[in-house]
């Protein structure tokens, strides 16, 4: 498809403005005048909205079609979440940031402490922040507090332990916050070895960081020995939450010994993810942790209004600018509302039911490694497929062409050639029936005739991408 820029006419132009006929403001500075014209591409109106109107429509989103991206929660966004965050345009808190200017956004002020609230009943935690914007930044914060944590109680630690099949912002988080990382291998019934664990758990280790259920979808049953083991050496305990969804309203992680925990409102409360943001990634930490939280926070005064605090003594200072992406904020809130406590309950029930299901009729056709009961997502391998040369990637490109947004591949990394499905809540049973039966088709296409899955995608504009060129060159090229 042709850049905006090719299809540029000299001359031409969308809006014709009426000549001058007031007196031109004085001229900027020589230094900050241009030296020759912009370079903008000269076209009329219909030929902008054309181009990018027939941009958005190659656009893939959760509001188009089916999209199973394992541990990325693809759920629907309602609407009225959005109309929810439209009314709050003209209320951003930043005010509340200016002297005296609290008077002025005592509303979203009550709903950002709300909101903290609502997150402490979820998560079991005694204090939240808002500000983190993804998941990662989440961990980040949340690992920067346990190393505050741990250097005002004079404790001397060195590493994080983490299990082999964590998303790669654990360790990351860790090893950017100065910590050396401890990989402990997943056992035969498909979570981290307890029996490593425990080998390599010290007096050292300032913190362990889980994903309960973990990247694999299953959940780990010696969860609470492991918080008590790692309590023992006051190492503390990291939730990774961008599983929460599996079991929001049945568990809490605070009530099962963890200490620190992130939430990725984007996942589990329905927010939009964007492409990569904006997100939302509040954390909530137990009460020890609390004062090494960010600033500024808003609280609760004695005579009932809001205001915002700013006690810097112990904080790890700002995560984030104003109070984190509150119009993000703003969706997950009301999305909470909407669905109440039984409405969540019911989400991660139908979560995980609606993945049981894709699981079990898939099963036969697909190699599943660890084959138990599932949370929220499955993780296949194409391991079968691959005996015909067809490999996780060409079945994620032939989805592409019957309509679906492929599920992740390739992840988690200790399952060879992984294809890791998430439906979530919210997709009807017709929604999975059909997604059922194309996976069923690619693996039968896989047996009949292999070739046509190397060939996928052919519906699109381009075919197979160099994938390492584009992430690094804007302009891509294609490969086939
Ligand atoms: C998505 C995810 C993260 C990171 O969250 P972002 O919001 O994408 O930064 C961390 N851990 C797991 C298991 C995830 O699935």
């Amino acid at each position: 498809m042709e850049l905006i820029y090719e299809k540029s006419v000299p001359g031409r132009h969308g809006v014709a403005l009426p000549a001058n006929d007031v007196p031109p403001a004085p001229p900027l500075p020589a230094r900050l005048q241009r030296s020759g014209a912009a370079g903008l591409p000269e076209l009329s109106e219909l030929d902008v909205v054309r181009h990018f109107t027939t941009l958005s429509r190659r656009n893939v989103g959760v509001d188009g079609t089916f999209y199973p991206l394992g541990s990325c929660t693809m759920k629907y966004n309602p609407k009225s979440a959005e109309e929810a965050a439209k009314l709050f345009t003209p209320f951003h808190p930043m005010p509340a940031l200016l002297l005296g200017g609290e008077p002025l956004v005592q509303g979203s002020l009550a709903l950002l402490q709300h909101m903290d609230e609502l997150l402490q009943e979820i998560t079991g935690m005694d204090a939240v922040t808002c500000q983190p914007l993804a998941g990662a930044h989440g961990e980040m914060t949340g690992i920067m507090v346990i190393a505050a944590y741990h250097r005002a109680k004079g404790n001397k630690k060195k590493y994080v332990i983490v299990p082999d099949s964590s998303h790669g912002t654990n360790p990351a988080s860790a090893a950017m916050a100065g910590y050396e990382i401890v990989t402990i291998p997943t056992a035969p019934y498909g979570d981290m070895d307890l029996d490593a664990f425990k080998a390599a758990l010290s007096d050292e280790v300032a913190a362990v960081m889980m994903t309960c259920p973990n990247t694999l979808g299953l959940f780990n049953p010696h969860i609470k020995e492991i918080c008590d083991l790692a309590h023992g050496v006051d190492a503390l305990v990291y939730y990774d939450g961008a599983n929460l969804n599996a079991i929001l309203g049945h568990v809490r992680p605070g009530d099962v010994g963890f200490d620190v925990v992130h939430v990725n409102l984007h996942k589990t409360f329905g927010t939009p993810h964007g492409s990569g943001g904006p997100g939302s990634g509040p954390i909530g930490v137990k009460a020890a942790l609390a004062p090494f939280l960010p600033v500024p926070r808003v609280v609760k005064l004695d005579d009932g209004t809001f205001g915002v605090a700013d006690d810097t003594a112990r904080s790890i200072g700002r995560s984030a600018n104003f109070f984190g992406n509150f119009g993000v904020i703003v969706r997950a809130y009301a999305y909470i509302l909407m669905l109440g406590r039984e409405g969540l309950i019911e989400a991660s029930e139908l979560a995980v039911l609606n993945a049981n299901y894709v699981m079990s009729r898939l099963k036969d056709v697909y190699e599943l490694p660890y084959d138990q009961t599932c949370m929220h997502e499955c993780v296949f391998s194409a391991s079968r497929q691959m005996a015909h040369g067809v490999h996780a990637i060409d079945i994620a490109k032939f989805l592409i062409d019957r309509g679906y947004h492929p599920p992740t591949v390739y992840f988690p990394m200790i399952v060879k050639e992984a294809i890791m499905i998430e439906p979530t809540e919210t997709e009807s049973k017709e929604t999975l029936d059909a997604f059922i039966a194309v996976m069923r088709e690619a693996a039968d296409t896989a047996v009949t005739d292999p070739a046509a899955l190397l060939r996928a995608p052919v519906t699109t504009p381009v075919s197979r991408l160099d994938e390492t060129k584009a992430a690094r060159s804007q302009n891509v090229c294609f490969t086939g």
